[in-house]
């Protein structure tokens, strides 16, 4: 039986997802505030053709390959198998978006994804800030309940020498690709190529986040619980499929996003190319899993 991401979190008697403490977290703060000074400020300065197609090219990468599919569908939801050694690669490609590490990636989701399936959750948890808030709570700042819940990491993750190195070292990942620009195509390749594409890459995951749990349509509702996902068309594709945030909601565990007949999802679309070409398997869809309780149609 495979496992589910909401396996690792286990409730005390005394968890609560309301009561929490944001605080400054002063090392994502200054990397994410040094990514985007630096390509706000320089990014227009050494703007060429090729650095535009690097960013391009090394997003879709990075952000596809590695966020959405290794450390999204992969590594927190287990909504497909991979050999390890993909695994690994997909990993890799993920930490290279710059957000945080693989295995803070799969503690901050699933801390998340508790929180708001509670009856009531803290506002961080459910963006129910204003814009501004929620950008500097969400990118600058972390939520240090005062409940927890308690949190277990398998060991297939948890004992991997690979996924642990890249843990401690994820922003040191971006240096050995710095070099390799600046050396290729100099200054405009390496801003394009780092960091304009971690601030436009972090910045538009946050933003992405923000709108699909305050607004929009969604396919499904979920009973009893503090946060709904909503779908966000617009941003389906270059999203490659995780703006379809409200059937996400509904079919936590399934590996296709965009589930509904037009419902682009490029996410998918790489799957099942890889899956043809043998390097992933067992891929879930909604009609091979159990509804969540409360799960509704809403439309
Ligand atoms: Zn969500
Ligand atoms: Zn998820």
């Amino acid at each position: 039986m495979a496992r589910l991401s909401t396996d690792r979190m286990l409730a005390l008697p005394s968890s609560d997802a309301r009561e929490g403490y944001v605080r400054w977290s002063p090392t994502r703060s200054l990397w994410i505030s040094g990514m985007t000074v630096c390509a706000v400020v320089l990014a227009p300065l050494y703007v060429t053709p090729g650095a535009v197609v690097l960013w391009l090219c090394t997003s879709a990468v990075t952000l596809c390959l590695g966020h959405s599919i290794g450390l999204h569908r992969l590594l927190i939801h287990r909504s497909l198998d991979a050999p390890r050694w993909f695994e690994r690669v997909l990993a890799y490609l993920g930490t290279l978006v710059g957000m945080a590490g693989p295995l803070g990636m799969v503690r901050l989701h699933d801390t998340r994804d508790w929180a708001q399936r509670q009856s009531e959750c803290h506002d961080l948890h459910a963006h129910r800030a204003s814009l501004l808030r929620d950008a500097w709570w969400q990118m600058h700042c972390r939520l240090d309940l005062a409940h927890p819940p308690q949190f277990n990491l398998e060991p297939r993750l948890r004992d991997d020498k690979v996924l642990r190195f890249l843990e401690r070292t994820w922003m040191a990942q971006q240096l050995p690709w710095a070099i390799l620009f600046l050396w290729v195509g100099g200054l405009p390749w390496l801003i394009w190529g780092i960091p304009v594409r971690v601030a436009v890459g972090v910045t538009g995951h946050w933003l992405v986040g923000h709108i699909t749990h305050r607004r929009g349509p969604q396919g499904w509702s979920i009973d009893g619980v503090a946060v709904q996902g909503h779908d966000l068309s617009a941003a389906a594709l270059i999203t490659f499929g995780e703006a379809w945030h409200g059937n996400h909601h509904a079919w936590p565990d399934s590996a296709r996003l965009g589930v509904e007949p037009g419902q682009h999802d490029p996410g998918w679309w790489v799957l099942l190319a890889l899956r043809r070409a043998g390097l992933v398997w067992a891929l879930k869809e909604p009609g091979m899993l159990t509804p969540r309780p409360g799960l509704r149609r809403a439309r």
